[in-house]
């Protein structure tokens, strides 16, 4: 039961989008989502079934990649039980774990060791309602205690930024985790996003999705 999967697509490539962007990962992308980005450009996870799988078989698939960083990924990855297995199977195996999440829902079981890249969906997603508040408070305990999660707003537009911006300082989010201010494709600039952040000094960090940079033409397996 708790071991079963539903894949999307497992793929070895360069991680795109969080501080770690630019090491080769291997990606296990898990099918399913509980929500509806308006610009979502992984629907394919929630639009088919994807391929059902065990952990061991998701660990033999990785045996090619001994000892690399693995990201999971979704759609929503923790609306499958058998995540909580994989993620204990790949810290046994030695493997450093980035989750990410689209952060609607409880983290808490997440073990400290496994970084989280949680995102806070903005109001341009249309999906802003569904951002659980106590996420924020989970992950700065999470960082006190030596965690190395970080927080990703995918902005959209200028009101995207201003309402990211004030959340971001209302709530002090840069003084304990590293918070990304990413760009969607063919809806923000980037040099815009780059200049809003300038004139308002926030230290979060600019996130070019490295992957769509190198292969453009690629809508999955990147
Ligand atoms: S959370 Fe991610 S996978 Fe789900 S709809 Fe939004 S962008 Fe797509």
């Amino acid at each position: 039961m708790g071991d079963n999967l539903q894949v999307a697509e497992l793929f070895y490539s360069i991680q795109g989008e969080s501080t770690r962007a630019g090491l080769p990962c291997a990606f296990i992308r898990l099918s399913g989502c509980n929500l509806r980005c308006s610009w979502c450009d992984s629907s394919y996870t929630w639009q088919e079934t994807g391929r059902a799988m065990t952990s061991d078989g998701i660990m033999s698939w990785l045996a090619a990649y001994p000892g690399s960083l693995v990201e999971i990924t979704g759609g929503e990855p923790l609306l499958q039980e058998g995540v909580y297995r994989l993620m204990e199977r790949l810290q046994a195996a030695g493997h450093e774990v980035l989750l990410e999440s689209n952060g609607s829902l409880p983290l808490d079981r997440v073990p400290l060791a496994v970084s989280i890249i949680m995102d806070i969906k903005c109001p341009g997603s249309g999906m802003a309602g569904h951002n659980l508040a106590a996420n924020i408070d989970l992950l700065a305990k999470r960082c006190r205690q030596g965690g190395r999660d970080e927080i990703k707003f995918v902005i959209s537009s200028e009101e995207d930024f201003a309402w990211a911006a004030g959340l971001t300082e209302d709530r002090g989010l840069t003084g304990w985790c590293p918070v990304l201010f990413s760009p969607v494709r063919d809806r923000m600039d980037p040099g815009r996003l780059a200049g809003l952040i300038l004139e308002r000094q926030l230290r979060v960090r600019l996130q070019l999705q490295l992957h769509t940079l190198l292969w453009p033409e690629a809508a999955r397996g990147v």
